[in-house]
């Protein structure tokens, strides 16, 4: 049987009673919409993650685009993120006519270099590409937001990132899609910035059986913006309208599998560590072999086990003649997708997102995968790199 990427079968077979009472329950009751189910995750995902509102909503990409909309965003608005992500956290900032305003990765973590972050802001306020890239626009920009990416499920470097936004007065969006369940210093997923979007669409850390996605806030203003932008502006009721909003409501369904789900998560999480240190341990004899770098007093969700070779293609053809599934997160950074390119980025802009890219390859990852074959994968590895 061909190894998968990530076992969902696997986890099915340990919960399946649950997950088909919880079905069941649902199919009962017939509140299909906003649900019970829907305020019992999200009691529950704010005790699991420590912040005091989780809002569930559709998906990731809509955790993204309703604090967006809470915060006003649109054109002449910039915008700032990373190119070495998931596309929709830069699709959604041009969805909404704002500006996105990319910063290259740290070499070791991937996730946005807070030096060239404020390099950045400092090149668009003054509007200088001699400082850092800036895209090409016909009016100047006015710096709002960030977005910080948790890239393969390690947080970003939020201390230094929410200072430089107290400074300059931005809102901090944690896009944690792929970090659910990952902490830094203590403080778990959510608490970072000024609020934070995960996605739980099936092969993310928290996964359901569909689209669906949270969003985490301290701040119980934005929390009730957010609640009512996913369900049309409503006011004191839905009949009420009183701001633009989408329709952008988790699925009591979802909510229903992911409740179970949520019992396991922290055992699943410890495994998927265990899975990571099963690689690493065998990988870093590799001449040439990078990996993401946790920091101390990081934890990471390990959505992704990447790692960095000059083979990277070699590697990817051992593996899959092997019936070994991979992946490239992410073969084309941002910055230089056909979408942007008449912000007039160049591929050097963004060197470390660049190599990045040329370099990396996913591994697959999930709680039941055994040892046996974590060892099997790196053996290919090993041949391949000789
Ligand atoms: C998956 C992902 C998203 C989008 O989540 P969906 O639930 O698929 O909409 C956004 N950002 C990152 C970094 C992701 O990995």
């Amino acid at each position: 049987m061909k190894m998968p990427f990530i076992d969902l079968k696997a986890q099915y077979t340990i919960l399946e009673p649950q997950i088909k009472a919880r079905i069941e329950a649902v199919l009962f009751h017939g509140q299909f919409i906003m649900g019970p189910e829907i305020a019992e995750l999200e009691k529950a995902l704010a005790d699991f993650s420590g912040a005091k509102y989780a809002v569930a909503c559709s998906s990731g990409t809509d955790a993204l685009i309703l604090p967006l909309l809470a915060y006003n965003i649109g054109p002449g608005d910039a915008v700032f993120t990373t190119p070495f992500t998931f596309y929709a956290t830069a699709e959604v900032i041009a969805l909404l006519g704002a500006t996105p305003v990319f910063v290259d990765v740290d070499q070791h973590t991937m996730n946005i270099c807070s030096k060239a972050l404020e390099k950045a802001v400092f090149a668009v306020k003054k509007n200088d590409p001699d400082i850092y890239p800036v895209p090409q626009t016909k009016e100047p920009l006015t710096p709002k937001g960030i977005i910080a990416v948790d890239i393969f499920g390690l947080p970003a470097d939020y201390h230094p990132i929410m200072e430089l936004a107290r400074r300059h007065d931005l809102f901090v969006i944690e896009d944690a899609a792929q970090s659910f369940g990952s902490s830094c210093h203590g403080k778990k997923t959510g608490n970072h910035g000024h609020v934070a979007a995960t996605s739980f669409f099936p092969a993310k850390p928290l996964g359901g059986y569909g689209d669906g996605g949270a969003m985490f806030t301290n701040d119980e203003t934005l929390a009730n913006t957010l609640r009512s932008l996913l369900f049309h502006g409503k006011g004191d009721n839905q009949y009420e309208n009183i701001r633009i909003g989408i329709n952008g409501r988790l699925d009591t369904l979802q909510a229903a599998v992911l409740l179970p789900k949520l019992e396991i998560f922290p055992k699943e999480k410890a495994a998927r560590e265990q899975v990571a240190k099963w690689y690493t341990a065998r990988l870093k004899k590799i001449k040439g072999m990078d990996f993401q770098s946790i920091p101390s007093g990081y934890t990471s969700a390990w959505a992704q086990y990447s790692i960095t070779h000059e083979k990277r293609n070699t590697i990817q053809k051992h593996l899959t003649e092997a019936d070994i599934p991979s992946a490239i997160y992410y073969p084309r950074p941002l910055h230089v997708q056909p979408v942007f390119s008449h912000l007039g980025y160049k591929d050097g802009d963004m060197p470390v997102s660049h190599s990045l890219s040329q370099k990396i390859i996913s591994l697959p990852m999930h709680p039941y995968l055994k040892e046996k074959q974590v060892e099997e994968i790196c053996n290919i590895i090993v041949t391949a790199t000789k």
